[in-house]
């Protein structure tokens, strides 16, 4: 009897060394041989492994508030309208609008992505050149970047300043504009910690939805009024129908508000 619970005993000893493994430890490690005794622990890597057997960790993104956080800019801040072209530089459409707005005497703000500055430089410089706002708009148009860690929001934000600053240094980029509107108050504070102000918008004819140009204008002069700020895309598809419309809106809105910079 004695011998028998001396067995029991060590048997579960063994278990419990073996079966239930500390914090740290994976199940795959643990060894056939109880008796043998445990390999030394490796020096560790500077590049660890994944383990086989542990999924990926899915990236964990906050929810979206149901409301738009406060503190967004959502008027021109003065009498006139301001006109704003989202997701480029683009080597069709940019020039394009760069043009009408040249013939009209008039600036815009153009909300870039840091992938289309960096590829297309030249026309970041020329919408310096010519007297236009600068808006930063994430490195790739990431829709969920407000919901992803503030050191994601902070690397991302710094990476297109940095592709728009290459192509033209001296250039203030004063805005800072969330792809979709899917803004979280977490990026808010980034980009405040960034020296850069929340644009959003008070008329959106959704052009991005490629309305054709009569319906884009209908929608523009409808919804205009004293002080509103107008999105609009020279860049992220064909963008035709935008630039016909603008071509009629330009002059209207200039004529019943003035166009005029964000402040
Ligand atoms: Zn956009």
């Amino acid at each position: 009897m004695p011998r028998r619970t001396l067995l029991a005993f060590a048997l579960g000893l063994v278990l419990l060394v073996t079966g239930c493994g500390g914090p740290g430890r994976t199940p795959q490690r643990v060894t056939a041989q109880p008796s043998v005794p445990a390999a030394p622990t490796p020096t560790p890597s500077p590049k660890p492994q994944p383990s086989r057997t542990t999924p990926k960790p899915k990236p964990t993104l906050r929810p979206l508030p149901k409301k738009l956080p406060v503190g967004l800019h959502r008027r021109s801040g003065s009498p006139g309208v301001a006109l704003t072209f989202d997701d480029g530089p683009d080597p069709r459409y940019t020039p394009q609008i760069l043009a009408q707005l040249r013939a009209a005497h008039v600036t815009a703000t153009f909300c870039l992505v840091g992938k289309q500055a960096k590829r297309y430089p030249h026309l970041v410089a020329q919408i310096v050149r010519e007297g236009h706002q600068l808006c930063n708009h994430s490195w790739r148009h990431d829709v969920d970047l407000g919901r992803r860690p503030a050191a994601e929001i902070r690397a991302d934000l710094e990476r297109t300043n940095r592709a728009i600053r290459a192509a033209a240094p001296d250039a203030p980029i004063t805005w800072f504009r969330q792809p979709g509107g899917r803004w979280t108050a977490e990026e808010l504070t980034v980009a405040r910690q960034l020296g850069l102000r929340p644009l959003h918008w008070s008329v959106d004819p959704q052009d991005w939805d490629h309305p054709p140009a009569k319906k884009i204008i209908a929608r523009v002069e409808s919804a205009a009024h004293h002080g509103s700020v107008v999105l609009m895309h020279d860049a992220g598809g064909d963008r035709t129908q935008t630039m016909a419309a603008c071509r009629r809106l330009i002059p209207d809105l200039k004529r019943r508000y003035g166009i005029v910079r964000l402040r």
